[in-house]
């Protein structure tokens, strides 16, 4: 039996600013059932892909990417914001609405040649994903695909990663 990821998605107006729609997936992840489908699907596409590693931004990115990579059996890699790693990093700068952020990695979190899948909870802009796939690429990965609950279609984010291949489980307008 499928169903429907947008049964477990809530819709939060207004938040957190005036004007932006919330897409939030913590009812679908208090859901095992939900969250096991959505897992299930992207561990498909993975296999489907070759996956040998995953990486995902900070925070929900772990949320969606680290079980698939349980069950994968492949290590995961997070990309994270300043000050958290502790080791020798590489990092990546994106554009937000007001200003910019930077995202890390630890310069060994991928192997020279690994088959990656890139992970998040949702694409927006896609500046988070294009920060994270840049970094993966210069560690020397190959980022075979990337994996989302949900899109933002009127966003465009699929435009800023453009020749990349994306999942997504649901889409907004
Ligand atoms: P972007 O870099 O613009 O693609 O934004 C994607 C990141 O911001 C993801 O990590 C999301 O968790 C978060 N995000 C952006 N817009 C929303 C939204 N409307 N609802 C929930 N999360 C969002």
């Amino acid at each position: 039996m499928s169903l429907d990821f947008k049964d477990y998605i809530a819709s939060v107006p207004d938040f957190p600013e005036p004007g932006v729609i919330f897409r939030d997936i913590s009812p679908l992840m208090a859901d095992g059932k939900a969250y096991a489908a959505a897992t299930d699907a992207i561990v498909q596409y993975a296999q489907d892909k070759g996956v040998e590693m995953i990486a995902g931004p900070e925070a929900r990115g772990f949320i969606v990417g680290c079980p698939v990579a349980y069950k994968l059996g492949v290590g995961f890699a997070p990309a994270r914001k300043k000050g958290k790693l502790p080791r020798e990093t590489v990092s990546a700068s994106y554009g937000l609405e007001y200003g910019e952020s930077t995202l890390y990695l630890h310069k060994d979190a991928i192997k020279p040649g690994q088959r990656v899948l890139v992970c998040d909870d949702l694409l927006a802009t896609g500046g988070t994903i294009a920060a994270t796939i840049e970094l993966v690429e210069r560690l020397g990965g190959i980022v075979v695909g990337t994996a989302f609950i949900v899109e933002l279609t009127d966003l465009h984010g699929r435009d800023k990663i453009k020749g990349y291949d994306i999942l997504a489980l649901t889409e907004y307008a």
